[in-house]
């Protein structure tokens, strides 16, 4: 009996570890919940095309949009943990959203298993250059002045630049209306189209129509400006120093996920962010890379969880 049970450990143990050791041994899907051109989709792109080069397969991104980005995840989290399906989550889908959508179907914490944060980025708060208010001064005045005359873009109700306005707007007394998008290309389309006068984006998809001035910025979230736009100052700077709103992109798997599967893709996500190539095409895009390992990830999800459960609570922000 002994000897048996022995036996089938060692086989076991024999067969596992080599049924992982291939890994990856067929192309993998990153699933970008947000459309292309956005941010999500840049970084997504630019760390699936290093990352499996590092892992010897293709990793094939699929635009999974809609309900600010909580689609994409709902596929993720229900996609087989067996590392082939992974998504990119942020700061919308993992730390906001889920206190904001009562039937969300995934709880960001258990049904997920975190791989690596990738990326982080600042937001910024631009206008169309034909908007009567070209500072950030001005333009407290000019909302306070004009309650619910105006509209902001946004990449998604509920999501981080929804949120991250709607809290603004709350510090300085006034009234926008939220128009909500699938995400940030759309939303630039329409602010660089003079739809919708306003646009608080993740600073990535922002910055080419900013050099271009198609858009103007009024200021940028951190505690520093951007080496990509210097002139452009920080909220901090200009007497908002308790507004604070960062953006993220970490992939994740399904809850589940075998160990030395996600450490194995958590290992060549880290790499590809760091590599120096890859890092300089995200630093362009005004984003900072990160690569953490999966412990770190799964800390950081938490605690931005948690953050943006004070921020709703103590600012009684709801979904109109
Ligand atoms: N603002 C979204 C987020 O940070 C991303 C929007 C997009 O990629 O289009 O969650």
């Amino acid at each position: 009996m002994m000897m048996r049970k022995t036996c089938t450990a060692l086989l076991l143990a024999a067969v596992l570890p080599a049924a992982h050791a291939a890994f990856p041994d067929h192309p993998i899907t990153l699933i970008v919940p947000f459309p292309a051109g956005g941010p999500t989709d840049i970084v997504g792109r630019v760390a699936a095309a290093k990352a499996g080069e590092i892992l010897g397969q293709q990793i094939v991104v699929e635009n999974r949009t809609g309900a600010s980005g909580t689609i994409g995840m709902v596929a993720t989290a229900r996609a087989k943990p067996d590392g082939y399906t992974v998504g990119l989550a942020t700061v919308s889908t993992h730390g906001t959203a889920p206190h904001l959508f009562p039937n969300l179907a995934y709880d960001p914490v258990k049904d997920f298993t975190p791989i690596s944060n990738l990326v982080t980025s600042p937001n910024i708060l631009s206008v169309n250059p034909k908007f009567p208010a070209q500072t950030l001064a001005d333009f407290v005045a000019h909302v306070r002045a004009n309650p619910n005359k105006d509209g902001y873009a946004n990449a998604g109700a509920g999501g981080v630049n929804d949120l991250g306005m709607i809290w603004f707007l709350q510090i300085i007394g006034g009234k926008m209306n939220s128009i909500s998008y699938r995400g940030s290309a759309p939303a630039l389309t329409d602010t660089v189209g003079g739809v919708v006068p306003v646009i608080f984006d993740n600073f990535p998809s922002s910055l080419p129509y900013l050099k271009s001035k198609h858009l103007h910025a009024l200021a940028i979230t951190g505690t520093e400006r951007n080496p990509r736009l210097p002139d452009v100052p920080t909220f901090a700077e200009q007497g908002y120093k308790d507004y604070d709103v960062t953006a993220w992109y970490g992939v994740v798997g399904p809850a589940g996920m075998p160990a030395d599967v996600r450490d194995k893709l958590a290992q060549a996500f880290a790499q590809a962010v760091r590599d120096p190539a890859t890092a300089a095409k995200m630093e362009e895009t005004g984003a900072f890379p990160l690569g953490n390992t999966p412990a770190e990830f799964a800390e950081q999800i938490r605690s931005e969880r948690d953050r943006w459960k004070t921020v709703i609570d103590r600012a009684q922000i709801k979904l109109q």
